[in-house]
């Protein structure tokens, strides 16, 4: 429904209209900024004529450093060196302060948010974040001479709410206005022009410095739909620098390397690496060894770990449903996949040519600045509607500490979608609105994101109140939700901003449960089901005697209330089948009572969802 409707891109053209836009590929490892100037897309380079701005940050004494600049500092000044800022984004303390082998100093900020205690001053990773993002700024306007506010900036597409939100925040923070958050695969695919006539499914190949995505978008009638996202935040071409580096350890028996020894050897090896994309040998020397590698020998090195992203690349094709012979165009991003035999192996596995005429570092940020400029109403072209779909379901908790998903994980986004709820005592006046995100049956296994309480209602008979609750969530994946009566006129809403997100790791963790337990789960839900009707159930009848007994003879009476306590003794038990029939029988027991009383809000309570007051 809410597809047909994404009018906001034309609204934004008005508040933009002819403006300066840039885009910006904020990345693990280096980042980069381009623009359409006279209808060409180009890379904007600092002043030594560099594309890549590393995501490297010195925070010395007297000045922060950004970029290239602070490559010299990685070894020599560790503890205040932060590289690969991204990859902290949306942890909580305690996971980075697990992490092996970080030189940094941290602290809590307070308990999700943490911050890097460096000789500069303490700075939390939003403000780390829009460091970089003010560097490529002040690029930009370098090169137009004039003031750039407005952005496009990539997100993985795995990205959640709160790591979204992060990102937002920096840009504001780095005096950005940003125009959209885009998937990083969208964009690549944007940068291709496959919207302008090629229909279809489009693989997106991502291997980094870090981290490898792979993304199953599917173009059809003007809109970018992401199938299924997959990957390994820990593969990338750090990994295969970790190899070279093993090997010229082990093959010159070094001992005792300071750890300013280890960061030469590892941009050493960087470099070697980088050199067998186009020679057959690389070479180096340190500490008056010269280490030698073949391309032959490398490759034999990392086939392994290149079989490793095949694999996730197959299985992300499975959980998009399709065929690998349905893919149309696999598109190569990521400086690793300048690697030739990634490049052969990726085209064996889809059993044709990859695309990779585009700079592969440059591909993602060309693509933001592609929409950038749509958006910013410098294109009288029809637009190109970018969807992207949402990682995990989102939900309210029901009675039973159970939780009814409201939008399905893989949604299309924006999207709007509502469900109606009831009260579930007679005479409730609030009801607790639990907002969770997870693929299980239970809140217990889901992650709470916010909660607000929904007050105002007359006393009423349970049931018969009708509160809509509408969850709501933009194309940039973030969510609010309000709740309405409308015959009441009542209304409460909320913007959900989670104080941190979860990991990758943690949402596939989710993910996998979900299927692990999802037996489990159902038993539980229909126990818990049974349970929460059998006790709303007996305050319905409880309540019903109490007012009425006298509109019915003795025998009725004792007929309902043995009824009543059958059903009053098995209510906490973990036996389905008998609540389920004891609650049969009450209802037919007290069938011709509740007829008698003209109350239908009895039957309405025997089935639907329920949800509470707040505690
Ligand atoms: P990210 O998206 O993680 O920020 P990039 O897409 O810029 O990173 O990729 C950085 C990685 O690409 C680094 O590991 C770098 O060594 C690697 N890389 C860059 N050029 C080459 C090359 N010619 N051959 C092999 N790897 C390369
Ligand atoms: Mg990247």
């Amino acid at each position: 429904m809410a597809l047909l409707q994404i009018v906001e891109q034309n609204q934004d053209q008005v508040k933009y209209k002819n403006k300066l836009a840039i885009g910006i590929d904020l990345g693990t490892t280096n980042s980069m900024v381009a623009s359409v100037v006279n209808n060409t897309n180009i890379i904007l380079t600092d002043k030594d004529n560099n594309a890549t701005l590393p995501s490297v940050i010195h925070c010395g004494k007297d000045k922060i450093t950004v970029g290239k600049d602070s490559y010299s500092y990685m070894s020599l000044d560790p503890t205040n060196t932060i590289t690969s800022v991204k990859r902290f984004v949306g942890r909580s303390y305690q996971e980075i302060s697990q992490a092996k082998n970080l030189p940094y100093k941290i602290k809590a900020q307070d308990n999700n948010n943490i911050l890097f205690k460096t000789q500069a001053g303490d700075f939390s990773i939003v403000e780390l974040l829009s460091i970089i993002l003010s560097s490529l700024k002040k690029r930009a306007e370098k090169y137009f001479g004039d003031e750039v506010n407005l952005a496009v900036i990539t997100v993985p597409a795995y990205f959640n709410d709160s790591q979204r939100q992060a990102t937002k925040d920096a840009a504001i923070l780095a005096g950005l206005k940003v125009m959209r958050l885009l998937n990083e695969p969208t964009a690549a695919a944007v940068a291709y022009g496959l919207e302008t006539d090629k229909e279809g499914i489009h693989v997106v190949y991502d291997l980094g410095g870090g981290t490898f995505d792979i993304s199953v978008l599917n173009f059809t009638k003007g809109v970018f739909k992401v199938l299924a996202t997959g990957g390994d935040s820990t593969l990338g071409g750090d990994d295969f620098d970790q190899l070279i580096i093993d090997d010229c350890i082990n093959s010159f028996k070094l001992k005792n390397l300071t750890a300013e020894d280890i960061q030469t050897i590892k941009q050493l090896s960087r470099k070697a690496k980088e050199d067998l994309s186009n020679n057959k040998l690389a070479k180096f020397t340190f500490k008056k060894n010269e280490y030698i590698i073949s391309l032959e020998k490398f490759e034999l090195l990392i086939k392994d770990l290149i079989n490793r992203s095949l694999l996730l690349t197959k299985k992300a094709i499975r959980d998009s449903k399709i065929n690998i012979s349905d893919v149309k165009d696999v598109i190569m991003v990521g400086g690793s996949t300048r690697i030739p035999l990634i490049r052969k192996m990726i085209g064996e596995l889809f059993n044709k040519p990859v695309l990779s005429n585009i700079n592969p570092d440059e591909v993602v940020a060309k693509g933001a600045a592609t929409q950038a400029n749509i958006l910013a109403g410098n294109k009288s072209e029809k637009d190109i509607l970018l969807l992207d779909v949402l990682p995990l379901s989102l939900g309210l908790e029901t009675m039973g500490g159970l939780v009814e998903k409201v939008i399905h994980r893989n949604t299309t986004i924006p999207i709007v979608k509502a469900k109606e709820f009831t009260t579930f005592k007679d005479g409730q006046t609030k009801m607790s609105i639990h907002i969770l995100q997870g693929e299980r049956e239970l809140v217990k296994d889901c992650r709470s994101l916010a909660k607000f309480e929904f007050s105002g209602i007359p006393a009423m008979v349970a049931g018969s109140v009708r509160v809509r609750v509408e969850f709501q969530v933009d194309a940039d994946g973030l969510l609010s939700v309000s709740a309405s009566e409308e015959t009441l006129g009542i209304k409460a809403n909320t913007t959900i901003k989670p104080s941190y997100g979860l990991t990758d790791e943690d949402m596939k963790k989710m993910l996998k449960e979900s299927v692990l337990f999802a037996k489990e789960d159902v038993l539980i839900r229909q126990l818990l089901e049974a349970q929460t009707d059998a006790k709303s159930v007996l305050i319905a009848i409880d309540s019903a005697l109490e007012k009425d007994k006298d509109i019915i003879d003795k025998e009725t009476f004792n007929n309902i209330l043995e009824a009543r306590n059958k059903l009053g003794k098995l209510v906490e038990s973990q036996d389905i089948k008998k609540i389920k029939k004891a609650i049969s029988n009450l209802e037919k027991t007290s069938a011709s009572f509740i007829e008698m009383r003209m109350n239908n809000s009895i039957r309405k309570l025997m089935k639907g969802s329920y949800i509470n007051e707040f505690e």
